[in-house]
């Protein structure tokens, strides 16, 4: 609670604010952001929000209320540095990509997070690995200021939860997240739309190019790993985009043999990108190993070496961590 009152004190003193998502934006980090953005315009001492989100918006999160104010963090507008950044959903600094600079410049820092891995990197740190997202720690946040939760808030934390719990499927789906998904459809969250929004329709490139993923994808001998290679080439020639991979890990776990579901997605700079998804298997563990984090059952981490080089490197430590269970 004494980080929530530094926080509060932060945001009274503070005349110009920026809200930072993570690299690869999921519903959580965007509803989040755009959430705090609604809490802070009942601060009158706020003259300037900033809400910045490296890359392009993902597709299946363009029905957000406000998410065109969004910014690049090359922007033009932007101050060089701002009373305060907020930092949403972020388990360290990497995760902030190009969004860095914003954050290190900033006179004061704030994160609020829910990962396992998550790093105190900010001079406030609300973090909270029992929150089934960091929407809920938002939710919590403005209950607490008993801010109203207007219909927008309520699209926003709706959205962060119903996307980081899967459609309310994974193991952090708690009776509280019930009840306050349940206090948000009362506010205005339309649970039908956003469902259909952000879990069930896709761009034509995005089911296409998951499609011949999966198809494509290698399963080991003991058919515990399954894995899919996405180079930038194999994007391309679906005129797809970086967000139009999500979800393929989460398909690959779904074959029941599996216990481990790994995507390798070479970037634009020739990186590789890593997606893991486990049935029980800590592949948080796997990722930290790697600079990288998470949660237990789902975590990433990006290896500076090509798509072949790194499966070398990683599939043996999946594999001794498979064969440990
Ligand atoms: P995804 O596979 O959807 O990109 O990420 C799964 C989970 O792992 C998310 O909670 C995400 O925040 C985390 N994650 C993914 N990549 C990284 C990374 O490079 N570093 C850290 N710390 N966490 C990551
Ligand atoms: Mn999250």
């Amino acid at each position: 609670m004494e980080a929530l009152n530094k926080l509060i004190e932060a945001i009274e003193k503070a005349k110009n604010v920026v809200i930072l998502s993570h690299v690869g934006p999921d519903g959580d980090t965007l509803g989040s952001m755009l959430a705090m953005n609604e809490m802070l315009q009942k601060y009158n001492n706020i003259k300037k929000i900033d809400l910045i989100i490296s890359g392009k918006i993902p597709d299946i999160y363009r029905f957000l209320p406000r998410i065109e104010q969004t910014k690049n963090p090359n922007n033009n507008e932007l101050y060089q540095s701002y009373d305060l950044a907020i930092a949403v959903d972020c388990a360290s600094l990497d995760r902030l990509g190009d969004s860095f600079d914003l954050f290190k410049h900033a006179k004061a820092t704030v994160n609020i997070d829910h990962h396992i891995s998550s790093i105190k990197f900010a001079d406030i740190n609300i973090i909270n690995p029992d929150a089934s997202a960091t929407g809920q720690i938002l939710y919590d946040i403005i209950k607490s200021l008993n801010i109203n939760i207007t219909k927008n808030i309520a699209t926003d934390l709706y959205t962060a939860i119903l996307t980081d719990t899967g459609g309310f499927r994974f193991e952090n789906t708690k009776p509280e997240t019930l009840e306050i998904c349940a206090d948000l459809i009362r506010a205005g969250a339309d649970a039908v739309h956003i469902y259909q929004e952000c879990l069930e329709l896709k761009p034509l490139a995005m089911v296409r190019l998951q499609a011949r993923a999966i198809d494509n994808a290698v399963i080991t001998d003991d058919n515990k790993i399954a894995y899919a290679s996405i180079t930038r080439k194999f994007l391309e020639s679906f005129n797809a985009t970086d967000d139009h991979v999500d979800g393929i890990s989460k398909s690959l776990r779904e074959i029941n043999t599996v216990e481990v579901a790994i995507v390798f997605k070479e970037t634009t700079k020739g990186d590789t990108k890593i997606s893991f998804r486990s049935k029980n298997v800590d592949v948080c563990e796997i990722a930290k190993f790697f600079g990288g984090g998470g949660h237990k059952l789902a975590a990433g981490c990006t290896i500076q070496k090509n798509i072949a080089d790194t499966i070398n490197e990683v599939l043996p430590i999946v594999k001794k961590q498979i064969s440990r269970l």
